[in-house]
């Protein structure tokens, strides 16, 4: 079959492959991919940014029908249509497996980095870290946002608690600040999306898909923040992964509001601490998802509470043109962009 193979440093040591298709063991099923989505993890992989055990195949965003299942499976036929959490290896021993944080287990390996991911014909996968995609939404690809949407639960619902009421600010409107904010609506909660004068498009999707208002300058969102709070929003989510956009959530959150760090920086940046002491904010952090994340997102799935969610899809690559399309995403043409097989 085909696979993305990154098996070398430097963005020309990933290509695609003829591998040979996985068979799957005790436990595992194979899946036929239908599609799979470009995250940064991926581009960083590729300018070898992040850690990756060479030959491995990318993609840990996908959604697939189950081909075959492995022995002692229970619960999956062949033809369900499946997702599944990225974390599939970790000791199941240590202080984080036994709380179910596998995503903070030192062994962990996750799908597309540490073992063979989805951007490929077939993926093989635990069955007991996968989910059956619910019938409203089985035959589409758009669960291929599972993993992202599962992590922006982690850091919307799980971590920041937002509520119905609250005033929620999401900073950087780009594929995970869109989802960012989709998760904050769905809680009930009024969001306020902004971004930078290069943001036009994206802050115009935001506008239709998942935010109430958005501000697309300092002065837009201070105007915003003043007419629907006394003091300033109840949460801010950084989404951009950029310092400047920090300092604006910091500035505009109220006085013992929570300050959700979303996005990753890839580097050190300077932080107000004095503001956030000053303050007295609560900092939370995400990192990826858990279990706990991934049920809460199925149960929105089943809800029928991610309608709409196919807005962010920008386009649908075949894999033998994975140049283009991860072009595509490194340039942020668009939001998420999907490999399909
Ligand atoms: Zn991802
Ligand atoms: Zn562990």
């Amino acid at each position: 079959m085909k696979g993305l193979v990154k098996f070398a440093e430097g963005p020309e040591g990933l290509e695609i492959q003829d591998v040979e298709k996985p068979v799957p063991k005790s436990g595992e099923l194979l899946v036929k991919v239908m599609a799979a989505g470009i995250c940064g993890t991926d581009l960083h992989i590729m300018h070898d940014e992040y850690k990756y055990s060479p030959p491995v195949i990318l993609g840990h965003e996908f959604t697939g029908v189950v081909e075959q299942i492995g022995d002692d499976v229970t619960g999956f036929r062949p033809g369900d249509q499946i997702v599944c959490i990225t974390a599939v290896v970790s000791c199941r021993r240590c202080r984080y497996c036994r709380l179910g944080l596998n995503m903070l287990c030192s062994e962990r390996k996750s799908i597309g980095s540490g073992v063979n991911g989805a951007m490929a014909e077939y993926v093989v996968v635990p069955a007991d870290l996968s989910y059956i995609v619910p019938e409203n939404l089985a035959g589409s690809d758009v669960m291929a946002l599972a993993e992202p949407l599962a992590c922006m639960v982690r850091a919307v619902i799980e971590q920041s608690q937002v509520n119905a009421g609250d005033v929620v600010l999401v900073s950087g409107p780009g594929a995970i600040g869109q989802l960012a904010a989709f998760v904050a609506r769905s809680q009930g909660a009024f969001v306020i999306l902004t971004g930078t004068d290069i943001d036009t498009k994206r802050l115009l999707l935001g506008k239709e898909f998942c935010a109430n208002e958005t501000a697309q300058s300092r002065e837009e969102l201070d105007a915003l923040v003043t007419r629907y709070t006394k003091d300033g929003v109840d949460v801010a989510i950084e989404c951009a992964g950029a310092a400047a956009s920090l300092d604006t959530c910091i500035d505009m959150v109220r006085k013992r509001g929570i300050l959700s760090q979303a996005g990753l920086f890839g580097k050190k940046i300077p932080v107000d601490m004095d503001k956030i002491l000053m303050k007295e904010l609560t900092l939370t952090v995400s990192y990826a998802t858990e279990r706990t994340s991934w049920d809460i997102m199925m149960r929105l799935a089943a809800q029928g509470k991610l309608a709409g969610i196919e807005k962010l899809i920008s386009a649908r690559v075949p894999l033998d043109n994975w140049q283009k399309a991860f072009r595509m995403a490194e340039n942020k043409e668009g939001f998420k962009v999907f490999l399909v097989p």
